[in-house]
């Protein structure tokens, strides 16, 4: 059985007094009302994921950087490495969000070396894909995802890839209130794990979770995760709010 994974992406939102409140106000929702067969995930700021995990129970919710340095260590300055990350008791790291690579110039080479770092340190690389608004509206999607997937996370060894959770987020869908409808999420999602069979199999691509994201929210959560391929979300806006958030986790 694959896993049914909720990552929150907070993005660049919060303060560190704020994000505790919220990391503690989700705690206690999803520990009285949360579904327990879903692994929930906190993406935060960097600077609030000591403290959110100490503010959660790490048992039942797992604290995400969005980012970490390419470099190991050293003359970096502004950086944040996978080892301190690590180091923070966080166990994810979200990688090659569009945001990333649109706003800060991430490619495949600085992202191959991220994924390298986050897997030596032990911790969860949460890969994003998806295309723009115009490799869609050209209908070359697929040809689009499956090249970003070729040039990173398809270079890993066959034990590395299965460490990973993957999520599809569609460009066009991200923050704009506009979503994939569920037939062209699971299309998508199901086509992404047809060409992770032809690569590594199909027990693997059995195994790997693929997340959507692009404003999931509590009334289209449900419809997007029934789909057989749509293992669970990567949620920006809507993660901002404990009770919606949580309506998200009970979205399955
Ligand atoms: P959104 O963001 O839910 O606000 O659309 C999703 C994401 O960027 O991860």
């Amino acid at each position: 059985m694959r896993k049914k994974i909720v990552a929150g992406n907070w993005k660049c939102n919060t303060n560190l007094q704020e994000g505790i409140e919220l990391a503690k106000a989700v705690d206690a929702v999803v520990a009285s009302e949360g579904a327990d067969d879903v692994v929930v995930v906190l993406g935060t700021p960097f600077t609030h994921l000591t403290k959110v995990v100490e503010s959660v129970n790490t048992e039942r919710i797992g604290v995400s950087a969005q980012n970490c340095a390419a470099e190991a260590k050293g003359a970096f300055t502004g950086e944040v490495s996978a080892e301190m990350v690590k180091s923070t008791g966080a166990e994810y790291v979200i990688l090659g969000h569009s945001e990333r690579r649109e706003y800060y110039g991430e490619t495949s080479e600085t992202l191959n070396k991220k994924l390298a770092l986050t897997l030596e340190n032990g911790l969860t690389p949460i890969y994003c894909c998806g295309e723009p608004l115009e490799i869609r509206e050209a209908e070359t999607q697929n040809e689009f995802v499956k090249k970003q997937l070729e040039e990173t996370i398809f270079t890993l060894s066959p034990d590395d890839f299965k460490k990973l959770i993957i999520a599809y987020e569609p460009i066009w869908a991200i923050g704009t209130g506009k979503t994939a409808t569920s037939e062209q999420a699971q299309e998508i999602h199901a086509f992404i794990r047809s060409t992770i069979a032809e690569k590594f199999g199909e027990e693997i691509a059995e195994g790997v979770s693929i997340l959507y994201g692009g404003s999931c929210k509590p009334s289209n959560a449900k419809e997007l995760f029934a789909n057989k391929d749509v293992d669970g979300g990567l949620i920006g806006g809507a993660s901002l709010k404990a009770e919606d958030f949580l309506g998200i986790i009970n979205g399955f």
